[in-house]
């Protein structure tokens, strides 16, 4: 990322402004020229006849449908990790009251297997609170956790821990982590652990639990034993291109080291969550930079599970947003010229991508709750 000093320069007048969704008024939103290439490895897995699944790792890629991946493959010159995933099929993604889901009730499909209604964390249509993959995962003595480059209180990461009736009590979500054993946490949002209204410091409670607090990603390496809290900024951590840097990936390699030592497997769940805003924002640098970013990211989980031969990984997106679509580019240079229906989601199929023992199970058209199912089916559960 180190090189897009164009894009920087363009990007950081809105920095300062505060938003979700960076508005860069002179970036030329249509385009994007990558000029930071990577080396695309082979992690061909060797066929194990065991087919066993012990660790599962779910990548989310927030509202990433296929023009986002392709744009991501484009702008490395044709290569990318998606790409090398040997099983593909697509997840529809409409809510319980929605043709048009939200991250809640898309991620909360996944984390329950039910549709539910759009803005639900994690309860079912009628507000009931359900058990969660992460927590039955947590029961069964499983390692588990959560990466976000958004507030880990956000909608995608809290549906899988948190139960509350809309997405925007980010308080009550922060306080839902307290109520697990979740062993690590790392992502933005920690306002809402230690500025909140009924005066609670979920700072301290977490350090009382046991738990390292950990405030920025460079203190990280610091952390001693035990379970780990990190909220590395007070709301978002950074888009990939304005300084983020290599935190999903770095973030993605501690949490696999830490989990793997625990000998009943684990359930990590990682998202890419700034690849929606820059649907959103209807711009082609912020998609294509965070699809780079989130591919890379595989790339290091795809290094793992070769290695291991029992870890399961699934990628997919909880809906696609922008209605985008890859309208010119050249697999020479990595251009990538796009369009737009819409500022917000739309209902198309998304891609699932699946390696490892028994991601056969993950081809073809399926419901995005059957993936919930398909996690409980491969852990045996
Ligand atoms: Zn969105």
């Amino acid at each position: 990322m180190k090189k897009q000093i164009a894009f920087l320069f363009f990007m950081l007048p809105a920095i300062s402004w505060g938003q979700n969704y960076i508005k860069p008024e002179q970036l030329d939103k249509t385009r994007f020229e990558n000029q930071d290439f990577y080396e695309v490895k082979d992690y061909t897995q060797k066929t194990s006849k065991k087919q066993i699944v012990k660790n599962v790792i779910f990548l989310i890629g927030d509202g990433m449908g296929t023009s986002q991946v392709y744009a991501g493959l484009l702008s490395n010159k044709g290569e990318s990790y998606l790409k090398s995933m040997p099983v593909s099929g697509y997840s529809k993604t409409n809510s319980s009251d929605d043709l048009i889901t939200d991250s809640a009730a898309g991620a909360t499909a996944f984390s329950i297997g039910e549709k539910t209604y759009n803005g639900a964390i994690g309860v079912d249509k009628n507000e009931v609170p359900k058990k969660t993959i992460l927590e039955m995962a947590e029961e069964k003595g499983l390692g588990t956790g959560l990466i976000a480059t958004c507030a880990i209180t956000h909608a995608t990461p809290a549906s899988f821990i948190a139960h509350q009736q809309n997405r925007g009590m980010q308080e009550e979500i922060a306080a839902d982590f307290l109520k697990t054993d979740i062993d690590l946490f790392i992502g933005g949002g920690r306002k809402y652990f230690n500025q909140r209204t009924d005066g609670r410091d979920l700072l301290i409670e977490l350090e009382a639990k046991g738990y390292n607090v950990i405030t920025s990603m460079d203190s990280l390496k610091f952390a001693k034993k035990g379970n780990i809290a990190a909220l590395i900024e007070e709301e978002h951590p950074q888009p990939a291109a304005l300084g983020r840097d290599d935190m999903l990936q770095n973030a993605s390699e501690f949490a696999i080291k830490k989990l793997k030592k625990n000998k009943n497997g684990f359930f990590l769940m990682i998202e890419g969550s700034q690849i929606d805003w820059g649907g959103h924002d209807n711009n082609v640098p912020y998609i294509v930079t965070e699809m780079l970013d989130f591919d890379r990211t595989l790339g290091e989980v795809l290094k793992f599970a070769a290695s291991d031969g029992e870890t399961l990984v699934v990628v997919t997106a909880d809906h696609e947003t922008g209605g985008f679509s890859v309208n010119g580019g050249s697999l020479e240079t990595g251009v990538v010229e796009g369009k737009f229906t819409t500022g917000g989601h739309t209902g198309v199929m998304v891609p699932v991508f699946a390696y490892g023992p028994q991601a056969e199970l993950f081809s073809g058209v399926m419901e995005n709750t059957d993936i919930f199912y398909k996690f409980k089916e491969v852990l045996g559960w």
